[in-house]
């Protein structure tokens, strides 16, 4: 990998997410040779994917150059590389350009889509995780809106026109919130000739209330929202099937769809090396100790969503969200110091700070420790908050601008099929 060798200690860092740039960052500047792998040369800021998906911002807007964040911090290398295996016995990582000695390790891969075993969902649905899933959600929604314009077979248009989420977490809110704006606003526009009243959008839920992690306030107000918004909601519902047509479910309901879209939940993106079940605990991920510490090592950790830390208030681990991810890797970077110092570690508290979902336009939920509001001043926070947590200034400005924009203007100029998504399955209805 062509690393100098120095006398400083190693430490590798596995992704470039809000844990392993934050733990990269509090290593800066330290008497450590930081090496930092990731499958990307970007930081992907997932909470705005959803935008991605529905056109209302360019995907550059939402990444940032992993390189461009650490340039100024001496004895920091990067490497483009996907790591295959961790061979922990020798201390090494493999991965697709070659191996790499570690005196210490940071697991910081993050999650992927969990679909729960069911093979034929993986295959036929769409994922939100990573930008180039997004643009394929962005391109595949509007080739739908295409092909319905050019097939006078009514169920085929329909389907055409029918998306399916599954999930009713702050993803499947925020991107049925975005599909029902663009169903109003801009549909109409694009496609004059295309009855696009006919266009629905649906979340699946299995539990008995959307945004299940906030408070009972915010769950009915973004119900409130998406309802006013024309988003059908089934509670209580749980998806069995979809075969790339029809949806099934645990009841009598079926949906006849072109598009399903998994926001179902997250597993723990474990390495072969660390995914033996004595290292593997709920959700897949990997169970850490109060200092990040993987059980049986004392130079190998996790941070962030893959990391699994039990404490007396979160009994079910950590929520896999970004201020966990971020605050982890703060700390570690502190512990790692002190533990090449010989000193004690300190435990992680994580500091909860909330959450929040955006419905739409001037539509948000937000559950701060001491206050829960709803409306166009959570729209505001929400806002502010996903500025201020974006890497980059141009970035934060682009947003910025493309929001002033979509909000002036009811627009989202992003609509663009600039790689088609090739469906494997398609006109079958
Ligand atoms: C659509 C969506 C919306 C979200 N919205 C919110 C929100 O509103 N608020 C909130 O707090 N959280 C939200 N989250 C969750 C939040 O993004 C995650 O909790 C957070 O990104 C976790 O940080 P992390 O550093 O653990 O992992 P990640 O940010 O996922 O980073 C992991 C990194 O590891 C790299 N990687 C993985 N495996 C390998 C490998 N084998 N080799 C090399 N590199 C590898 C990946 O490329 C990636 O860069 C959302 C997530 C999604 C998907």
């Amino acid at each position: 990998m062509n690393i100098p060798r120095t006398s400083f200690p190693r430490v590798v860092i596995i992704g470039g997410g809000f844990a392993g740039v934050s733990l990269a960052k509090k290593l800066s500047k330290q008497e450590v040779q930081v090496v930092l792998l990731d499958k990307h040369n970007y930081h992907t800021f997932q909470p705005l994917l959803y935008q991605v998906s529905t056109g209302g911002l360019e995907p550059d807007s939402i990444a940032y150059p992993i390189r461009k964040i650490l340039k100024d911090f001496p004895n920091f290398h990067f490497r483009l590389a996907n790591v295959e295996e961790i061979n922990t016995e020798a201390k090494k990582v493999i991965t697709d350009i070659g191996t790499l000695k570690f005196d210490y390790l940071v697991v910081a891969s993050g999650s992927k889509t969990n679909y729960f075993g069911n093979t034929e969902i993986e295959k036929n649905s769409m994922a939100m995780k990573t930008i180039p899933q997004s643009l394929n959600l962005r391109s595949l929604i509007l080739e739908n809106f295409e092909d319905a314009l050019l097939t006078s077979d009514l169920n085929e248009r329909n389907a055409l026109m029918n998306f399916v989420i599954v999930g009713g977490g702050p993803t499947g809110v925020e991107l049925a919130g975005a599909l029902a704006e663009i169903k109003k606003g801009i549909l109409p526009k694009d496609y004059p000739d295309l009855d696009t009243r006919m266009a629905q959008i649906h979340i699946i839920q299995s539990g008995d209330c959307v945004l299940k992690g906030m408070s009972d306030k915010a769950s009915a107000k973004a119900e409130d929202f998406l309802e006013k918004l024309g988003v059908h909601i089934w509670k209580n519902v749980r998806v069995t099937n979809y075969d790339g047509k029809t949806v099934t479910t645990n009841s009598d309901l079926t949906f006849e769809t072109a598009t399903l879209i998994w926001a179902a939940g997250v597993k723990g993106a474990t390495i072969k090396g660390l995914d033996a079940s004595e290292f593997i605990t709920r959700g897949n991920r990997i169970l850490v100790n109060e200092f990040n510490q993987v059980k049986g090592f004392n130079h190998i950790f996790a941070v962030g969503d893959v990391a699994f830390m039990e404490t007396v208030e979160h009994p079910e681990g950590f929520p896999m969200m970004a201020q966990p991810a971020i605050q982890q890797g703060k700390q570690l970077g502190e512990n790692l110091l002190r533990l090449i110092e010989g000193k004690s570690m300190k435990p992680f508290e994580y500091k909860d700070k909330g959450a929040m979902a955006t419905i739409g336009r001037n539509k948000a939920v937000v559950d701060l420790p001491k206050f829960k509001f709803q409306g166009i001043i959570a729209w505001y926070v929400w806002m502010f908050v996903h500025l201020f947590f974006l890497i980059g200034f141009r970035n934060r400005m682009v947003v910025f601008i493309n929001w002033v924009y979509n909000y002036v203007r009811f627009d989202r100029e992003a609509r663009l099929i600039i790689t088609p998504f090739k469906r494997t399955l398609k006109s079958k209805f």
